[in-house]
């Protein structure tokens, strides 16, 4: 079975490289999906509460046999929760859906600086409660820009592990994984392969020739070389057998600079700094 390197975060906890994400499956194919990935290896599941399927997520997991320490999960608040009050009470739903007593990490979904009076931080220190109780071993924040991650730095106590955000070969971040990087938040690429839209660009295919690779394969290594966590989705078995296969062969510096440098700045997802989560 394939050996995924794991990353270690802030707080000395390990998270797994490569996970499966599971946006936009149905939860009727939810079971289905995750056993496929969990028999093909993979021990990271990326859900949330507003996927709507953390019930079948966690059923998935039951079945497997496996013990819950060998399965690393990540869920995240939903938009409709960030008072502190119903961000306590949508925990405690997610860890009751899910089956389990604790979440390896737990995520604000998205900032929704247009919402709430502007207020995530009251959100984060429900967060940092949580934490503090046991109850979720990491907790970090998706979507989150530089201005918001400075207004938690200065207001708070804790330095969230992750920030799960857009990452895609037209769309690097760079600027934003450099500030993440400098404040010891691992990032978290979605979407990694921009929902199937990179994976046509000529410069990724004559790569994947080259490797005798898929272009769905070097683009998640491309991810793996620069240092981020992925986990890509699909509810096809073969295609979930491919996105783990890549830990046996490489990109040149080259290459992953090839890759970079299609950059765009193109979002397939909705702007952090406008969004309001409706
Ligand atoms: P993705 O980039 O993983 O692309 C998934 C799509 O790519 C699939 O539906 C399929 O059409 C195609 N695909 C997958 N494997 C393929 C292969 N081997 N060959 C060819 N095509 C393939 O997109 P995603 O599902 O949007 O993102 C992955 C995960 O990121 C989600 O499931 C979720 O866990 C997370 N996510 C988080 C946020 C957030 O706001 N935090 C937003 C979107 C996604």
């Amino acid at each position: 079975m394939t050996a995924i390197p794991d990353i270690t975060l802030n707080n000395g906890q390990r998270i797994p490289q490569l996970g499966f994400g599971v946006f936009l499956v149905e939860p009727d194919d939810t079971v289905a999906a995750v056993s496929a990935a969990l028999e093909a290896g993979y021990r990271h599941i990326d859900t949330a509460e507003m996927y709507g399927n953390e019930k079948e997520v966690g059923e998935a997991i039951s079945r497997s046999g496996l013990d819950r320490s060998e399965v690393y999960i990540t869920s995240k608040l939903s938009n409709d929760a960030h008072r502190p009050d119903d961000a306590r009470r949508a925990f405690d739903e997610s860890l009751k859906a899910l089956g389990v007593d604790y979440l390896d990490l737990f995520l604000i979904h998205w900032p929704l600086p247009t919402r709430y009076d502007g207020d995530y931080v009251s959100t984060w220190k429900a967060l940092e409660e949580i934490y503090r109780d046991g109850r979720a071993r990491s907790i970090g924040v998706s979507n989150f820009q530089p201005r918001h991650l400075r207004r938690l730095h200065g207001e708070s106590e804790i330095i969230p592990a992750v920030d799960q955000i857009e990452v895609n070969p037209y769309l690097t971040q760079d600027e934003l994984r450099s500030f993440c990087a400098e404040h010891q938040i691992a990032v978290e690429a979605w979407s990694p392969l921009g929902r199937g839209g990179v994976l046509g660009d000529p410069t990724i295919a004559a790569i994947a020739r080259r490797a005798a690779k898929t272009p769905a394969q070097v683009v998640l290594r491309w991810h793996l070389e620069r240092g981020d966590i992925v986990f890509p989705k699909s509810v096809t078995p073969e295609r979930i057998q491919e996105n783990i296969d890549i830990f046996d062969f490489g990109l040149s510096a080259d290459e992953v600079e090839a890759i970079s440098a299609l950059n765009r700045d193109e979002r397939t997802g909705p702007d952090p700094d406008t969004f309001d989560g409706t």
